[in-house]
């Protein structure tokens, strides 16, 4: 049986150890961290998203702030508001939820987001700072998925890790991540050929792609470390009838369940380690976002 990795428990975990620095911070130098985040239109998954991050400022005594626009709002608006949280000394961190609406380009948006604020990671800057192994801001899921790991006492260095999926947010990113962390990377993606002779090299494995039971047992080799980055909602129409059986109560209760991308019922057995969905990656993201959030905090107040 593979060792379950706890993402919920974690979280828990560096929420607590980030409360504790928030009170010294407010203690010796009287600054609370604030994040903003700005929510352009109504994308409900979005709202959900925005919502849990203002409930993880809350949690560990952050200021939060959110600035909620219409979807018919103008890039310039949206910039507007931007330069506002980049001026704004009581906000260290600064987010826009993606997606945006079709008339603002994101790449200007994420681009007009200071560097020095960009708690999201996303900036040429802080991805060239990546690259180059220099100290900035990391984007949360990578930098949860390496927290993990390192907390789980799981060896990266020398290891061969299969990234599935080559994302800005996620993929790319992670396979950097897990490079510069020493370990021997190949990132897979739409073209791959034969993506199951990479997913067999693979003693971690990360995969974050979006379909549900893309990787299967016969994929993975025994005593794999799998990183399901994966959130597919399945509904019981679509469900098999092991799912079904296995999440009842979820179906009973929500009609719904959420799954990763691998098969976990048949490959947890041949893992030596693996992240469950939900209460895997997912808390972590927030949890991070939170630490990148103190960390510029703590450079404003000049205490890194
Ligand atoms: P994305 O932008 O859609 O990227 C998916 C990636 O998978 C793309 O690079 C795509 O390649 C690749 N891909 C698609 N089909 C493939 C296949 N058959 N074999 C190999 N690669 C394939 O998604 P994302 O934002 O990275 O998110 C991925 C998943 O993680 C989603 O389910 C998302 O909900 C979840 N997620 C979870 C968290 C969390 O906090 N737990 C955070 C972020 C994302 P191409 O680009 O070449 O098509």
């Amino acid at each position: 049986m593979a060792k379950l990795i706890n993402g919920t428990k974690i979280s828990n975990d560096i929420k607590n150890e980030i409360k504790e620095e928030v009170k010294e911070l407010e203690r010796i130098k009287g600054i609370k961290p604030g994040l903003g985040v700005i929510l352009v239109g109504e994308n409900p998954a979005s709202k959900v998203y925005v919502s849990s991050k203002q409930k993880g400022c809350e949690e560990v005594g952050f200021l939060s702030d959110a600035i909620k626009m219409p979807e018919t709002a103008t890039e310039a608006e949206v910039l507007k508001q931007i330069e506002i949280y980049n001026n704004r000394k009581d906000i260290h961190g600064i987010l826009v939820q993606l997606p945006l609406p079709s008339q603002i380009d994101k790449i200007k948006v994420l681009e007009a987001i200071s560097p020095l604020k960009d708690v999201d990671g996303f900036h040429p800057v802080n991805i060239g700072k990546l690259v180059a192994q220099e100290d900035g801001f990391v984007p949360a899921t990578p930098a949860g998925i390496i927290e993990m790991l390192k907390r789980e006492g799981i060896t990266i260095k020398g290891r061969n890790a299969t990234m599935v999926g080559h994302s800005e947010i996620v993929g790319k990113p992670c396979a950097l991540l897990l490079l510069n962390e020493w370990a021997t990377v190949t990132v897979c993606h739409i073209e791959t050929r034969d993506l199951k002779m990479h997913t067999l090299n693979a003693e971690i494995l990360v995969v974050a792609v979006g379909k549900p039971y893309l990787i299967k047992e016969d994929m993975v080799k025994d005593g794999v470390v799998i990183i399901d980055v994966g959130i597919n909602r399945i509904t019981t129409d679509k469900a098999s009838p092991e799912l079904l059986s296995w999440r009842k109560s979820d179906f009973d209760v929500k009609g719904a369940t959420l799954i990763g991308d691998v098969d976990f019922q048949k490959i947890e057995p041949k893992a030596s380690a693996i992240t469950p969905v939900p209460g895997g990656v997912g808390p972590m993201t927030i949890a991070m976002l939170l630490k990148n959030t103190l960390k510029s905090a703590k450079i404003f107040a000049q205490l890194k």
